[in-house]
């Protein structure tokens, strides 16, 4: 099996890759490194079942040779690396997924669309089911993600229709591990790090907005069995243990044995108040559902960062 996955080295697609070659892939990896980095592939450097393109996949992809897979990674995905590159963003939801489309169309190779939870914006329907449509603004600072992401589902649908194509839709919720970049902007990584060098925790808003989050194995796990035995319609993968900002910082703390405070910074604009994944869908039809705990989840990322961060 010869798999392409676009985004290779960004942090949830660098793991993907990981485990598609231990799972005895041979796997072209592609990347215009804006927001990814080598060091993510630093352990596949010495595969012979993988090579790294630097290509934006924004732009027509041509590849030699066949293709049974395409797992169509590549975007922005921390809020502040899509409020800073807003139009690559939406191009790369738009164009990036039209072209990995057609890239599997040529080759007649299955598609894995890695979507979001951003999908459901400010949800006005908790937990989450596939089935909620969402609640969205268009021209909100967060619709230039939401909106490519909405876009690209819909032109994987089409392309399922329309043209017949095996096609698979992963709706991510809010995940979490080793490698992700310290200063990536997400709210795992910026209180892990803040914890660890003793400034405090920034907590945006009054800290009581919620996310439910899921441990990279964990997801990656889900995506796998998605992808090998899952459906055309979108599934939910993530942790429905849901949590406040506020008690992750806690914890974040308590597990550093960190010295840290916490400071109060504006909530950005649309912040989704609360957000957790229905996952009946994915413990049914996929037989999946998460084993990390997030304090076990939170452990083995600290460990990461202190040795990165030391490093
Ligand atoms: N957040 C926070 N402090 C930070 C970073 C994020 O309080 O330093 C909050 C953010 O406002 C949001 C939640 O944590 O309510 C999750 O933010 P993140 O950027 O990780 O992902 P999102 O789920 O918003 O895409």
């Amino acid at each position: 099996m010869r798999a392409m996955v676009t985004g290779a080295a960004g942090f949830l697609a660098s793991h993907l890759c990981d485990r598609l070659v231990r799972d005895g892939f041979t796997v072209v990896g592609m990347d215009n490194m804006i927001t990814g980095s080598a060091i993510n592939l630093a352990c596949l450097e010495d595969e012979a079942g993988f090579t790294l393109v630097r290509h934006d996949v924004s732009k027509f992809i041509s590849l030699d040779g066949s293709l049974d897979a395409v797992f169509h990674f590549a975007s922005p995905a921390s809020p502040v690396d899509y409020l800073q590159l807003p139009i690559q963003t939406l191009k790369v939801g738009s164009l990036g997924t039209h072209n990995a489309l057609g890239l599997a169309r040529q080759k007649a190779a299955r598609f894995l669309l890695s979507s979001t939870s951003e999908v459901y914006g400010d949800p006005k329907v908790h937990p989450q089911p596939e089935s909620y449509s969402g609640h969205v603004s268009p021209v909100g600072p967060r619709g230039v993600y939401d909106e490519a992401k909405r876009f690209a589902e819909a032109m994987t649908m089409a392309y399922h229709r329309h043209h017949g194509m095996d096609t698979r839709i992963v709706r991510i919720f809010n995940t979490y591990g080793p490698r992700m970049r310290p200063n990536d902007g997400r709210v795992v990584s910026n209180f892990i790090v803040q914890a660890l060098r003793g400034e405090p925790l920034t907590v945006y808003g009054d800290g009581s907005q919620t996310r439910s989050f899921c441990y990279v194995d964990d997801q990656i796990e889900g995506i796998m069995c998605l992808f090998e035995r899952g459906g055309s319609d979108p599934v939910n993968i993530g942790n429905p243990d849901e949590f406040t900002v506020s008690e992750l910082a806690a914890l974040v703390i308590e597990l550093t044995g960190s010295a840290s405070e916490i400071e109060y910074r504006p909530l950005p604009v649309d912040d989704p108040r609360v957000r957790c994944p229905d996952i009946s869908k994915a413990k049914t039809e996929l037989g999946w559902e998460p084993r990390v705990s997030l304090e076990e989840g939170l452990a083995r990322t600290i460990e990461y960062f202190r040795a990165s961060l030391a490093a």
